[in-house]
């Protein structure tokens, strides 16, 4: 995939996101800041790839998925 796939895949998530209501949060996520504690993410805090990928769709943090998913996909 070019350059020009992963722009195309990026901006259909972001609509996605929008259509669901996150257009603010989609901005913050753009500048790697949680949606929820605004605090900057680091991907080194992540436990496990199953926290990257989260973070990937949502953008939460570590801290935030725990929060919001009571660590039911950590394990
Ligand atoms: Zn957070």
């Amino acid at each position: 995939m070019g350059l020009k796939g992963l722009i195309d895949m990026n901006i259909e998530k972001k609509k996605f996101l929008k259509s669901l209501g996150f257009g603010r949060e989609v901005s913050i996520v753009a500048d790697c800041k949680c949606p929820l504690c605004a605090d900057r993410v680091n991907t080194e805090e992540f436990k496990n790839e199953i926290f990257i990928k989260e973070f990937e769709r949502s953008g939460l943090c570590q801290g935030c998925q725990e929060t919001v998913f009571g660590y039911r996909v950590a394990w």
